[in-house]
């Protein structure tokens, strides 16, 4: 436990955050300064950002391109009869131009009743909550019953729609949700810091596909499958390690493998330099020896 929380400690505070910037998502959020537009374009960045980067960045800025100066301003006056062609021609794998259609209708009924995005979070939350799981329940269940016949005429919600709003109810890792949460929360650079009424020791760790790989390697987790319960799992263990900001790894943790620090496996050359090495799975079988 001491190893881990200083190879992970020592890896937190020298990672070049700077240099990763703009490879990650929330480089599109950080463009704004007005936390009403931060906060909107959080969201949205948080719901396209599904498969390569560099792939959901060309939908997401034409998207951004169509809302103009101020994104929050734009949605909050958004009219479907004027405003729909706004996204047309838009397409990123699941999401079609009704989605962002959807989204923008939606998130304006939103703000009409609770002003911003964290108040309707906050409805749902309860300091006495372990985690931010049920709050982040009740803000995709706002999302996912809000009245949108006008762009849904069947009365069914598109899939792409849906898609945008994982529920942590289905089990799902939710990550792109709870990377959400990480920006807006978190006190800390890169992180925003703005909601706060939320505690960042509420967090939960974003698992993706690299965090989760880097996870087994350090021992956060063994399980087999990418899920809440994994999701759970490792937040866990982080907070045994700090339990006031437990997902503070999870950018420099992500970008490790991202940029190719980290091949996932035993390289004599790639590995030499990694202050994880004392506590990495692939090395186990080489120290014992
Ligand atoms: S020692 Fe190698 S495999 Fe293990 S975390 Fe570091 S770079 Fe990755």
């Amino acid at each position: 436990m001491r190893r881990l929380r200083e190879s992970l400690e020592r890896l937190y505070r020298e990672f070049d955050y700077t240099a990763r910037i703009d490879r990650d998502a929330i480089r599109f959020p950080l463009r704004y300064q007005d936390p009403a537009d931060r906060e909107i374009v959080a969201l949205l960045t948080a719901c396209l950002a599904y498969g390569r980067v560099d792939l959901f960045s060309r939908g997401l800025e034409r998207a951004l391109a169509a809302m103009g100066p101020s994104p929050a301003r734009f949605v909050r006056e958004f009219d479907i009869d004027r405003d729909a062609r706004a996204f047309d021609g838009f397409i990123y794998r699941f999401n079609r131009p009704r989605d962002l259609v959807a989204f923008c209708a939606a998130a304006r009924d939103l703000l009409a009743v609770y002003g911003t995005l964290e108040a309707c979070f906050m409805s749902g939350y309860s300091p006495g909550d372990p985690h931010v799981g049920p709050a982040l329940e009740h803000f995709t269940r706002v999302f996912l019953s809000a009245d949108l016949k006008r762009v849904f005429s069947r009365g069914r919600l598109s899939r792409g729609y849906r898609h945008f709003f994982p529920q942590p109810s289905t089990g799902g890792p939710c990550k792109r949700l709870l990377l959400f949460l990480r920006w807006m929360v978190r006190r800390e650079a890169p992180d925003f810091g703005l909601w706060a009424s939320v505690s960042p020791a509420k967090l939960l760790m974003p698992v993706d596909t690299h965090v989760e790989n880097m996870s087994r390697a350090v021992g956060l987790t063994r399980r087999r499958t990418r899920n809440w319960r994994m999701v759970a799992e490792v937040t866990r263990r982080l907070a045994a390690l700090d339990p006031a900001d437990p997902v503070k790894y999870d950018f420099a943790l992500c970008h490790k493998r991202m940029s190719g620090d980290c091949l996932g496996r035993r390289d004599a050359v790639v590995c030499a330099p990694c202050g994880l090495r004392s506590v990495c799975s692939h090395w186990r079988h080489v120290r014992r020896t």
